[in-house]
């Protein structure tokens, strides 16, 4: 059977010892630290720890002083962040495991949770997020993230406004998606202006006065494309247009763009029927009797 394979046939120390050589062998960094031996071995590297007293003990046992790895107690901050930078690069990722990281360079966990205390702080020191999947931000909500923080300065972000509340997104992640902060401005205008495909349907043969990108097949849907949102937003100078009030003035408004005629009762997605309202405003017209 296949997985038999996988398993020693024997787990003596003399077993263990051909093992440990074996896996030396094949791995290329000076140290060999007990991740990169488990990574390839037939057996966990907890087996030669217990059996031998700890890993240092194992590689001497099995006569591999010089893989014990003793520069790891002195490594500094610097030196971590460069051979993240330098583990990411090689495996051309924006952001590495731990795991990745210990069988690339050979630096043991010990100075990483000495220096950071974890490996999240570390990608945080490193500009990396914490996980492809939890933490990559897609270009949607990058540019979610970017409206957001346009509308409460009712002008384009600067880079530094975007590690401010109440940005969601800092500007690492711009930076790293788009190169430079004012490539990533330019991919959001381009983004609101439509010309990048935008997730709304458009009819080919339309002839309304608003851009091509912003016309909505039938009612459109309740919740409004980030470009008309842009686009409405814009129209009414990011302010409220019932009281006047902007987040860019006074502290703690929120703009929402507000169907006219609710969706809800057939009211369209489109522009005509969409208004900037700050929070009172948009509540105040949903209590009174209509
Ligand atoms: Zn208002």
């Amino acid at each position: 059977m296949h997985f038999e394979l996988d398993h020693l046939e024997s787990y003596d120390d003399q077993a263990l010892i051909e093992e440990l050589r074996r896996v030396a062998a094949l791995v290329a960094t000076p140290t060999l630290t007990i991740g990169q031996f488990t990574a390839l071995a037939k057996v966990h590297g907890s087996t030669l720890q217990k059996r031998f007293g700890g890993w240092r003990r194992a590689l001497e046992v099995a006569g591999l002083t010089e893989r014990i790895d003793g520069s790891n107690l002195s490594k500094t901050r610097e030196e971590i962040l460069s051979a993240m930078a330098a583990t990411a690069a090689t495996l051309k990722k924006e952001t590495i495991t731990i795991q990745e990281f210990l069988a690339h360079t050979g630096v043991t966990g010990t100075p990483v949770r000495r220096i950071f205390g974890s490996w999240k702080s570390a990608l945080l020191a490193a500009g990396m997020s914490q996980s492809p999947l939890a933490k990559r931000y897609t270009d949607e909500e990058c540019f979610e993230n970017m409206l957001a923080v346009w509308t409460h300065y009712g002008r384009p972000p600067q880079h530094d406004e975007m590690n401010q509340d109440p940005s969601q997104v800092g500007s690492k992640a711009y930076v790293r998606r788009w190169g430079t902060w004012r490539k990533a401005l330019q991919a959001f205008v381009q983004r609101v202006n439509g010309d990048a495909p935008a997730p709304i349907a458009v009819p080919e043969s339309a002839s309304v006065k608003a851009p091509l990108s912003l016309v909505t097949s039938d009612r459109g849907p309740r919740d409004i494309p980030l470009a008309l949102r842009y686009y409405v937003l814009k129209r009414d100078s990011f302010r409220c247009v019932t009281c006047g009030s902007s987040p860019a003035i006074t502290r703690g408004v929120v703009l929402h763009i507000d169907h006219i005629h609710p969706w809800a009762r057939g009211g369209a997605t489109v522009v005509d029927n969409l208004r900037t309202l700050c929070l009172p405003c948009n509540l105040g017209k949903g209590v009174s009797p209509a």
